[in-house]
């Protein structure tokens, strides 16, 4: 037997030969498998060879050298019954010197493998589920060396191609029907955006599916693993320098990892190795992955089981090249309805989905104000974050049962799980009506303070929810989102023809544009948004505001898009992250010029334009008595203002959890400025995420707020709120709360809601 890794590959690659032959050969799929079990019995001097498949949720011996060839279609054995079971059960290798004292051992008469004493076996894969087992037996009680395993490995690679082009195995095998056999999983996460949705996980960077294994020329794969190895360590070189700028998706540490394992040797040896064996590049790679993923099954170290991940990722972006199926989810086309699972997105990647297919989606990593989350929540996608070991867990096309508002996603439900998620979808959707009920009801406290309740919006179609919700306007529309749909900078024309839709769809009711807010995590893929430079800190960098007065060009085209939409109507614009105020000024004299131009022209214009500036930069709290006087209005942007108070980066998941809107150091700033603006007379709202939810808009109004700009989504539970509560207990209660030396007044500010009988939802 072989002993050494050249023995191994000259045995593989004997086989491997030998398989070819008979691949290519006209015989049916019966006669073939009946010759390949001959050629591997062979080429391991082993005194049995057999093929165990899957048909029909059974494990069906289809063809052995060595047994009783009686047994051919007889012997039959369940999912996890005896040690063919148990390895087409946990898709694992079985290696014994004695097959009998194995606790699973199931002895079956017919076979007469009593003869018999060491056995291995290995799970013959088909979309990370076994749909057959492939085992050889010796007389002698022996164990097999690693190498002859990975032999029968690489072969049980090549009959997963035989197997499923010849339709011999359950296809079921590779989706929702047998991979029940694989047990239904609960997956607890972070409530990203809540919801219930139900459909089939769909891989936003798909896996691929290999079709041919065994190679006719092992110099061209040599050479297709190369190139695919160059341009991977391009990408992966690009990505880096574009996520300094915050770019979709990845983040920094793993950016790193990927690219250690993109120039590492090893990595590129052992597919290399692979390939010497006779398999194609594509079959190469995978091979090399499915080891790595058995060694990661084995390991108990979450941080190196991490890794493991991140070389997975890595191996599926390799055969993505290998293949030239580059293309992610998006341009592939969904299923009806959707799940689409992924390790982190970017809002641009999300925008490319169908919003009508898709229902749902499932990240290993995200946090509840990174932009991609926000645009799924103005979308109405419900999203569940920080799931952790998702390709573990979901395998593409398993059903799955989303429920965004407990935070948790069912994986090849039990019908109990389903029957139960099916009553609680009829309570939801109860609750959703009669929350859509108070849409015609005005946002009123018990003692008769009128709050403004508006909505968030980027796209087109999100003015439709002024109509469903019945909010008072939109009080944030973020134009960049045109910007990050677009494949090229929208040209002057286009914006003011979206301007113009959302205006005159909007009605009477007011809309506050805010001016282009790109970097950060919202890159633009057609546009340099960094100016060359690498930042280390994007989200605290050269974004927003600071971008558009030192480009102007891109804010004068907005300028004149903005006033031209409303002409003959009011204007109100705000500008993003304004640190100081002569940062308002600049960017007000821009829109002013522009506004010249047109009088000059005599052309038509907005009846009236107000300014607003957004408060996301703590320090503008400390000149705000210079800024009050110059601007119209003020809207406080917490998404960004929290992560600058507390110094946590606001996609960065490790810190997803770690603070609270609740804190006192949050609410008394909030406090401040809320008053300071009030007592100058200057309209004063909210626009970040926190005024979303119920808890914390109520702390809002406790510490004296009264304008709210909400994802649409939240306008019915926070308009119940609302009414249901007394503002004049509310702002003693909190004002009390706020004096308390406590990290976060939510414990108390809950005890006091269920006290008072307000309507949280
Ligand atoms: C904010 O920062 O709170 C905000 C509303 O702006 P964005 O989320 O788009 O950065
Ligand atoms: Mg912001």
């Amino acid at each position: 037997m072989p002993t050494s890794s050249a023995t191994s590959a000259t045995s593989a690659r004997e086989i491997l030969t030998g398989l070819h032959e008979v691949m290519a050969s006209r015989l049916g799929a019966q006669a073939k498998l009946n010759k390949v079990v001959k050629i591997i019995a062979d080429a391991m001097a082993s005194e049995v060879c057999s093929i165990y498949l899957l048909r029909d949720g059974v494990l069906e011996l289809f063809a052995t050298v060595g047994l009783n060839q009686s047994a051919v279609h007889v012997t039959k054995l369940a999912l996890g019954e005896g040690l063919v079971g148990t390895i087409a059960k946990d898709v694992a290798v079985l290696n014994l010197a004695e097959a009998t004292s194995h606790p699973e051992f199931a002895y079956r008469p017919e076979t007469g493998e009593e003869l018999f004493h060491s056995f291995a076996g290995v799970p013959i894969v088909r979309r990370e589920r076994a749909i057959g087992v492939l085992g050889v037996q010796h007389a002698d009680p022996r164990a097999y060396d690693t190498l002859e395993i990975e032999a029968l490995q690489t072969v049980a690679m090549v009959l997963s191609e035989l197997i499923a082009n010849a339709g011999l195995a359950d296809k079921a095998a590779a989706t929702a029907g047998a991979a029940r056999e694989q047990g239904s999983v609960r997956l607890q996460g972070l409530r990203l955006v809540t919801g219930m949705a139900r459909g089939l996980a769909v891989y936003h960077q798909p896996r691929i599916l290999i079709e041919h294994t065994v190679a006719d020329d092992t110099e061209a794969e040599r050479a297709r693993v190369y190139s695919a190895f160059r341009k991977m360590r391009e990408q992966i070189d690009n990505m880096t320098t574009l996520a300094e700028f915050g770019t979709a998706g990845e983040h920094h540490e793993v950016l790193e990892t990927y690219k250690m394992f993109a120039y590492d040797e090893g990595w590129s040896r052992r597919i290399n190795e692979a390939i010497d064996s006779g398999l194609t590049a594509e079959a190469a790679i995978e091979r090399v992955r499915q080891r790595m993923q058995q060694r990661m099954r084995e390991i108990d170290d979450p941080l190196l089981r991490d890794r493991m991940h991140d070389l997975d990722d890595l191996s599926n972006r390799l055969l993505r090249i290998v293949s030239g199926r580059l293309g992610t989810a998006a341009q592939m086309g969904l299923h009806e309805d959707t799940i689409l699972v992924a390790r982190n997105l970017g809002p641009a990647e999300l925008l490319e989905y169908d919003r009508r297919r898709l229902k749902g989606v499932i990240l290993q990593e995200g946090s509840l104000t990174a932009h991609v989350t926000i645009v799924a929540r103005a979308m109405g996608v419900p999203m569940l974050g920080r799931v952790g070991d998702v390709r573990q867990a979901i395998s593409e096309g398993d059903e799955v049962l989303l429920d965004g508002g407990d935070a948790v996603a069912f994986v090849r439900p039990t019908q109990a799980v389903e029957d139960a998620f099916k009553a609680k979808l009829v309570v939801t959707q109860k609750r959703r009506a009669q929350l859509a009920a108070l849409r015609d009801l005005p946002p009123v406290t018990k003692d008769g303070c009128r709050v403004t309740v508006m909505v968030n919006a980027g796209l087109r179609d999100d003015v439709e929810a002024l109509d469903v919700t019945g909010a008072d306007g939109i009080g944030l529309f973020r134009t960049e989102f045109q910007f990050l749909v677009s494949a090229a900078l929208p040209r002057r024309e286009s914006q003011q023809r979206l301007y113009k839709a959302v205006l005159d769809a909007a009605g009477d009711k007011p809309v506050t544009f805010r001016t282009v807010d790109v970097g950060g995590d919202k890159a633009l893929s057609y546009m340099d948004t960094s100016d060359g430079e690498i930042e280390e800190n994007p989200a605290m960098g050269w974004r927003a505001l600071r971008l558009a007065l030192d480009r102007d060009g891109l804010m004068k085209a907005q300028a004149r898009a903005l006033l031209e939409a409303a002409a003959g109507r009011e204007l109100e614009v705000m500008f993003p992250m304004v640190s100081e105020p002569w940062e308002f000024d600049a960017a007000r004299d821009i829109v002013e010029q522009q506004r010249l131009f047109l009088v000059e022209r005599k052309k038509l214009l907005p009846t009236k334009i107000r300014y607003g500036a957004m408060l996301e930069v703590p320090a503008l709290a400390e000149t705000l008595d210079m800024l009050l006087p110059k601007i119209d209005f003020l809207s406080i942007g917490t998404n960004d203002l929290t992560q600058f108070l507390f110094a946590a980066d606001r996609a960065n998941p490790k810190l997803a959890e770690r603070y609270d809107w609740l804190s006192p150091a949050i609410l008394r700033f909030l406090r401040r400025v809320v008053r300071q603006a009030q007592e100058a007379g200057v309209r004063v709202g909210i626009c970040g995420e926190m005024g979303g939810r119920t808890l914390e808009a109520m702390a809002l109004i406790g510490i004296g707020l009264e304008r709210f700009s909400i994802t649409p989504v939240a306008v019915g539970s926070i308009k119940a709120m609302i009414r249901s509560l007394d503002r004049s207990a509310v702002v003693p209660a909190v004002e009390k709360m706020l004096a308390e030396p406590v990290a976060s007044i939510r414990p108390a500010l809950t005890r006091w809601a269920e006290e008072n009988e307000v309507a949280l939802g």
